[in-house]
């Protein structure tokens, strides 16, 4: 993974002579301390991370914890009071005014949880806005403009006003206008907010789809761990001003920072966070068959390895099937050897994708005696996930789980995982 974005040291002071904040800082006094001695306001507070080229990175945090002022220092429309912004390797807080604006421009977009439309302005005319600020030709700005709203799927509404859309449809073209120009990074500040559940998960969706056809940088702010845990591939979780954590989903959630943090997790389902992918263990012997294989080569490669299971793949390691040693045998003894491997898999193992979360996946784990197999996008075997691996992934998340009470469904559960495997 590329770096796209790096922040280093960064800090943000409200408020005349903020320098006198910083030395503060320094000698370890609290923003309330500093805000009652000098009416300074510390908005972000020695901010250090990187963000992923292509990934969407969410900043949560409560209200006033510093999420905004973070995200414009990025393409400052806020300046910050020290630190640095990198992008691509160019230093962002250096830049001359002509710079700053040709960068924001082309290279961020912004969109805003108000949908900051003009009313005057038709939808293609609000789309086209960012085109026209860079002074493309009137064609570009509408065959542009076009293409954008046909991606949020607005194609026919190009000639309404804003105030004749809903609420969705508005921020739908606000999304087009930051994806009109095109840039490689976009920033959305409570970008779904303020839209109704329904219609927010129906944005959510849009966004990781337009991510699969064209991926960008998306630095994505919410307040809302849900929305956080569905579109985030890596999360920043802010608290006073401080960035107290950074990870993944399952990093977080499987290892919180503190309870600051553990407060935002709380009520989440790991089993629905962790998926197969996270888990999957490379601990089982396969077998990679050109054309039909052989029962014998299998069932040696079994013998020696003394596992149960053996996992067929093809040449380019795409999952074809299980076999167990106890059918490999059978059909040996009864003077089968030559009938083709296939005939000896195990009827009805079905593959499990790694993006599956556990909660998905628990009844394949549950109900079979053979570790189920992971596999990505294009069927490429991955690995095994075993019953075992599964519990004790479990076993682990539920000292978590007991500072969040739902201890008792994950016992349930367990046990009737423990039950099914007995039988
Ligand atoms: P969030 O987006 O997480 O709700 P903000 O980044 O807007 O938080 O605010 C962080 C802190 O900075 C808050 O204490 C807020 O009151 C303060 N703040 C934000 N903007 C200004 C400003 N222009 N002047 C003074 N204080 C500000
Ligand atoms: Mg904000």
């Amino acid at each position: 993974m590329e770096t796209k974005i790096e922040v280093k040291n960064l800090f943000k002071i409200f408020g005349p002579n903020p320098q006198r904040a910083l030395e503060q800082i320094k000698q370890g006094k609290t923003k309330e301390d500093i805000y009652a001695e000098t009416d300074l306001t510390v908005g972000v507070q020695n901010a250090n991370f990187e963000i992923q080229t292509g990934e969407i990175f969410v900043v949560m945090g409560l209200s006033g914890s510093g999420k905004s002022t973070i995200v414009r220092m990025l393409n400052r429309l806020i300046e910050p009071t020290a630190g640095q912004v990198i992008v691509d390797g160019k230093d962002v807080t250096a830049m001359g005014p002509e710079e700053l604006v040709k960068f924001r421009l082309h290279n961020m977009s912004m969109v805003f949880q108000s949908f900051a439309l003009m009313p005057h302005l038709t939808v293609l005319e609000n789309a086209a806005f960012g085109l026209q600020l860079a002074k493309e030709s009137k064609e570009t700005q509408r065959k542009r403009a076009m293409e954008a709203l046909e991606q949020v799927g607005l194609t026919g509404w190009e000639d309404a006003y804003p105030n004749q859309l809903s609420g969705g449809m508005q921020q739908r073209v606000g999304l087009a206008r930051g994806l009109a120009v095109d840039p490689d990074i976009l920033l959305m500040d409570e970008a779904f907010s303020a839209l109704d559940p329904l219609i927010r998960t129906e944005m959510q969706d849009e966004l990781l789809k337009l991510q699969e056809e064209d991926r960008r940088t998306i630095v994505f702010i919410s307040h809302d761990l849900d929305e956080a845990l569905r579109i985030g591939d890596r999360i920043a979780i802010m608290e006073g001003g401080r960035v107290v954590q950074v990870g993944s989903p399952e990093e977080i959630l499987q290892n919180p920072a503190d309870d600051y943090v553990r407060a935002f997790f709380r009520g989440v389902d790991p089993t629905n966070v962790i998926s197969a992918g996270d888990i999957v263990r490379d601990t089982h012997p396969t077998l990679v068959v050109t054309k039909q294989g052989s029962l014998r080569t299998a069932h040696e490669l079994l013998s020696s390895s003394e596992r149960d299971y053996l996992y067929i793949l093809d040449a380019r390691r795409r999952f074809l099937g299980v076999v167990s040693s106890e059918a490999l045998r059978r059909t040996l003894e009864s003077g089968k050897a030559d009938q083709p491997l296939s005939q000896a898999f195990i009827e009805g193992a079905r593959q499990v994708n790694m993006n599956e979360s556990m909660q998905e996946i628990l009844p394949e784990v549950a109900s079979n005696s053979w570790p189920v197999p992971v596999v990505d996008d294009n069927n490429v075997y991955k690995g095994i996930v075993s019953k075992n691996r599964f519990l004790k992934t479990l076993h682990r998340t539920e000292a978590q789980m007991e500072e969040n009470g739902q201890n008792h469904r994950l016992a349930v559960e367990e046990q009737q995982m423990e039950e099914n495997a007995n039988v």
